[in-house]
């Protein structure tokens, strides 16, 4: 499906200031608001989270400035961030919210906090190392608090309305006097929505909001790790009594592979060799993530040497160069030798032995070694 250009979503041109798109998101999130649309408040619902997505981008400088550029594939690739910081602009964007709210329920002088953002969720999401590489769609089931159908999140029975508070008459907060001090409370009767429901809608028993499974699909980017987190704007829990919906936080956790281990954008296999082809070199098959490759081993390669295949690691989520697979080569002491096999062990041992050169690198050292050892402990 092709997205609507966010600029046109928001009904400014392209070169609008920041002040001119926070305008108009506001008038238009308060047009569609599904509060302000009882007539048809899923409709209202899908342009309210498209205005939302736009202004998410068109408010962040460096997101409008990849949205410019590339369009929304520029925008996309982003939303892996496990980062906040570089992210949405979340913290914006709260801040209009609570203005906008203000301007909605506002007058009367009353205080801020009346219609209370939904809580933020969390998904814990399990996939393979392919799925993590190559990105995918996945299928999400939680059991979340959502709007109220029946009374569109009033919690006022059908065909009625909360009134006023009686309490704090709207305002939400009381003043009680305490000795010499007056102090400034949440209002218990209302807690602090400066409304009262006389007759509670009979689905959700006032609350505005009711348990329910929603289904969602996830778009999870190429590259994402274990620790990653993607946010799914307004899909957390439904706010209370109108008051605007948390986010879904879907955690990512990559599953172990049989075969690779990843290191940020690295892939890691082990490859294990047979004695001959380490003596005497040769070509072998390894494992990538996209299929089959030759790998030449060069004459008298010791066990444990890494050889890097590049480019056949991770694109990172967050951009940078793709990494590189390295194959760690065990080097396999024959086994089930027969007795003739053996013998030709042992004469190719009197014939490494014989040579007047070294032919372990390793164990030569080791031992020099170890003489310097017993010698610095006796001498
Ligand atoms: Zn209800
Ligand atoms: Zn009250």
């Amino acid at each position: 499906m092709a997205k609507e250009d966010y600029y046109k979503l928001l009904g400014v041109d392209r070169n609008a200031s920041d002040e001119e798109i926070k305008k108009s998101y506001r008038k238009l999130a308060m047009k569609y608001h599904p509060d302000r649309n009882k007539d048809d408040p899923q409709k209202a619902e899908a342009k309210f989270k498209q205005i939302k997505e736009a202004y998410e981008i068109l408010s962040d400088a460096k997101k409008r400035a990849a949205y410019d550029q590339f369009g929304h594939a520029g925008v996309e690739s982003g939303m892996g961030g496990g980062r906040y910081g570089g992210g949405f602009g979340t913290e914006s964007f709260s801040d209009v919210f609570g203005d906008m709210f203000g301007d909605i329920f506002g007058g009367g002088g009353r205080s801020r906090g009346g219609a209370q953002r939904g809580a933020d969720l969390r998904y814990n999401l399990e996939l393979t190392l392919e799925e993590a590489v190559a990105g995918t769609e996945a299928k999400i089931r939680v059991q979340v608090l959502v709007t109220c159908n029946e009374c569109s999140g009033s919690g006022a029975r059908k065909g009625t309305s909360p009134v006023i508070c009686s309490t704090c008459h709207g305002h939400g907060q009381i003043r009680m006097q305490q000795g010499f001090f007056a102090v400034q409370q949440t209002c218990p009767t209302c807690r602090g929505t400066g409304k009262q429901i006389k007759d509670p809608c009979g689905k959700c028993y006032g609350q505005g909001r009711v348990q329910d499974t929603k289904t969602l699909s996830a778009k999870i980017p190429a590259g994402v790790d274990t620790g990653d987190r993607i946010r799914l704007s307004g899909e957390g829990e439904a706010g209370e009594q109108g008051g605007p919906p948390g986010d879904l936080y879907v955690q990512i956790q990559v599953k172990d592979h049989p075969i690779f281990t990843r290191d940020g954008a690295n892939l890691y296999c082990e490859v294990p060799i047979s004695f001959p082809t380490a003596c005497l070199g040769g070509e072998l098959e390894v494992p990538t993530l996209d299929g089959k490759v030759n790998l030449k081993i060069p004459p008298e390669t010791q066990t444990g040497k890494l050889f890097r295949l590049r480019g056949k690691g991770v694109k990172p989520v967050r951009g940078g160069p793709v990494g590189d697979l390295l194959c760690r080569v065990q080097v396999e002491t024959p086994v089930h030798l027969t007795k003739e096999q053996k013998e030709l062990i042992a004469k190719l041992n009197e014939s490494l032995m014989g040579g007047g050169k070294h032919h372990s690198p390793q164990e030569h050292s080791f031992m020099d070694g170890v003489k310097n050892f017993f010698d610095k402990l006796t001498g």
